[in-house]
Formats: C-alpha cells, sequence, structure tokens
C-alpha cells in the first residue's frame, strides 16, 4: 500500500487539505473545525493511518521531551514495551500492514550485525532492567 506524503508550508507546518490553511497541531484543528478524528482525515486523504502529522517545530520539541525523560519514555515505553511487538528474524509483515520491503531488508541486516556482536542485546538488557527493577520493590 502507497499513501500520499502530507503537504506542509514553508514553516514547517502541515497544511490542512480541507481548508488549505496550516497549523502546527493539524489533527487537534481537523477534528475541532472539521469534525474528523485523525484515523478518518488519514483515511480519506490517503496518507499512512500509523505515521503522526505535525509541524517540524512541535516535532523538535517532542523529540526534546522524550529525550529528557529517557528512563520512562524511551527504555520503559519503547525498549522494555516494545519488545513483544519488535521485528524478529523471520517477521514479513506487521498487523495492520506489510513491511515495506527495504524496511525489511535493513533490519534484517541490522539484526544480522546485532547478532554477531559479543555485546548484550537490547533484549537480554531490556530483560535484565526489568529484573532488576523488579529486584527493587
Ligand atoms: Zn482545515
Amino acid at each position: 500500500m502507497t499513501y500520499l506524503e502530507h503537504q506542509f508550508n514553508k514553516k514547517g507546518q502541515p497544511i490542512c487539505a480541507i481548508c488549505a490553511v496550516a497549523y502546527d497541531k493539524l489533527l487537534l484543528h481537523v477534528n475541532k473545525r472539521h469534525g474528523l478524528n485523525a484515523q478518518e482525515y488519514k483515511v480519506r486523504f490517503g496518507l499512512n493511518p500509523r505515521k503522526g502529522i505535525q509541524s517540524r517545530k512541535l516535532q523538535k520539541l517532542m523529540r526534546k521531551a522524550a529525550l529528557a525523560n529517557y528512563d520512562k519514555v524511551i527504555m520503559q515505553n519503547l525498549i522494555i514495551g516494545g519488545i513483544s511487538s519488535r521485528f524478529k528474524e523471520g517477521n514479513t509483515a506487521t498487523d495492520i500492514e506489510r513491511v515495506r520491503e527495504t524496511s525489511r531488508e535493513r533490519m534484517t541486516l541490522q539484526w544480522a550485525r546485532k547478532k554477531q556482536s559479543n555485546n548484550m542485546g537490547v533484549v537480554q538488557l531490556a530483560t535484565e532492567i526489568a529484573r532488576q527493577l523488579r529486584n527493587l520493590k
């Protein structure tokens, strides 16, 4: 499935496909002004339903906030929380859509490199951290 790319203005703000005005938080505008939720808007305009739509400025702010709260946001939610849904060797598709061929090749290569290294893998590391957190309680 190929999705359309969303349009942005020169300031890096996404432009509403309905009224052609740009907003930092476009999906909030779409919901309040046009009564569509994010999923309905993305489907109507052929956009990737799994990809967010926000201004570059807001993206940077959110990235900064996530990195400032690394322990909770990245370690707990993404690294530990993502273990069950992470790509594993032999996977060919996600639940919702097929993984693009290039992404799959890249992930397979990355996985092979990770295997080669003698370092503790991410899964082992996360498991070890989770074990230690349990012991602290
Ligand atoms: Zn609009």
